[in-house]
């Protein structure tokens, strides 16, 4: 006899990664591999939260400070809200987790676009919450199908804006739609991890928002524009007494004392951000010329990354990853035609756009 873990987990289907370039290279025997599969900062860390993170490993035998109050004075006056409207996690994933955990239970029902990120149907599982899954149209979410899909059991809205893995936005009059048929006592969590690539003058931000609607919680996270991914840090903005909620149930030291450093050191880095910005832009503007070039189509995203029609995913992806290019398959999106590439450098892009090209005519051949 071994215990047994409570059935309702057998059903979890794993979160699957991109994959790691040491994985890759070890499994094929190759060198210099590039992963553009899990949308990092092309550019790395800002060197200064490097160096914060040198200085920082000297004191790693202390705790971390928890709640991490120099980095939410820093980052409160930034935003211009107040210190207590924000709260820090292991990654904006784990805030994710907490905000499903505050506000439902088992048989409330989560509701999401059917093409959000993967994480939203995952911790609704977790919690035997029912996933409510709403169809996208054309790769965007269907803000009114999500509003009617709303019921007396739903307590947990997630919406992404940008979505991963498709790029695409919803704009502000769509919110101001959307929003006013949201009951004020379901918990409205808006995910902007790709907020700063948003080239679109009528993007909702939503900061002006959170003084209406308490219900309305922001995500973001240090693992995309500021390059700090492996050390695991983000944040939610919202209503202190929301926040108090979801920070009842987070660990005492849920961020840790290299994570807070770099972000801190981070925050003062405009350059970085910057140039990191640029960069992406850049890498969006060249991938949409070059899929025009070579008759592929793509959904326009705004983040930093893009969905791309292949043909055959998988197959693409496993080919690519043979010449050392690491991007991401979508048929755990229900979209097994579609790969999803992060931008790279520019080095790093004409790369993977000649091997996808040589891979495709491979196939046609
Ligand atoms: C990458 C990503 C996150 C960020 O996750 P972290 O846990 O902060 O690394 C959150 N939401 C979406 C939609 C993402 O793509």
């Amino acid at each position: 006899m071994k215990p047994v873990p409570h059935p309702h987990l057998l059903g979890i289907e794993p979160y699957k990664p991109g994959r790691p370039i040491e994985e890759v290279e070890r499994e094929l025997g190759l060198s210099d591999t590039i992963k553009l599969a899990s949308n990092e900062n092309a550019l790395g860390a800002s060197p200064s939260a490097i160096a914060a993170v040198r200085k920082a490993v000297e004191r790693i035998h202390f705790y971390p400070e928890g709640g991490a109050p120099d980095l939410a004075a820093k980052l409160a006056s930034k935003l211009g809200v107040d210190p207590a409207s924000l709260v820090f996690g292991n990654g904006s994933n784990e805030l994710i987790e907490l905000s499903a955990r505050a506000f439902a239970r088992a048989g409330d029902e989560i509701v999401f676009s059917a093409d959000g990120f993967a994480i939203y149907a995952l911790v609704a599982q977790a919690i035997e919450a029912r996933p409510v899954p709403v169809p996208p149209r054309d790769h965007h979410h269907d803000l009114p199908a999500i509003a009617s899909a709303i019921g007396p059991r739903t307590r947990v809205v997630f919406l992404a804006n940008p979505n991963n893995p498709t790029g695409t936005i919803f704009r502000r009059a769509e919110w101001e739609e959307f929003v006013r048929r949201v009951p004020d006592d379901v918990l409205l969590v808006v995910d902007q991890a790709y907020c700063e690539y948003v080239d679109t003058p009528d993007y909702p931000l939503l900061l002006d928002e959170l003084a209406r609607r308490p219900g309305l919680v922001l995500l973001r996270t240090f693992s995309k524009i500021y390059g700090l991914a492996g050390l695991r840090i983000g944040y939610a903005i919202g209503d202190r007494e929301i926040l108090d909620a979801i920070s009842r149930l987070r660990q005492p030291f849920n961020v840790n004392s290299l994570a807070q450093a770099a972000a801190l050191a981070a925050l003062d880095d405009d350059r970085h951000v910057e140039r990191s910005r640029r960069v992406a832009l850049e890498g969006r503007a060249e991938f949409a010329q070059a899929f025009a070039r070579m008759g592929v189509a793509y959904v326009p995203s705004q983040a930093n990354f893009v969905l791309v029609e292949v043909g055959e995913g998988a197959a693409v992806t496993d080919a690519m990853l043979r010449r050392g290019v690491i991007v991401r398959p979508m048929s755990g999106y229900g979209m097994p035609s579609k790969i999803r590439i992060t931008f790279g450098t520019a080095e790093q892009n004409r790369r993977c756009l000649d091997v996808l090209a040589d891979v495709l005519a491979e196939k046609n051949r």
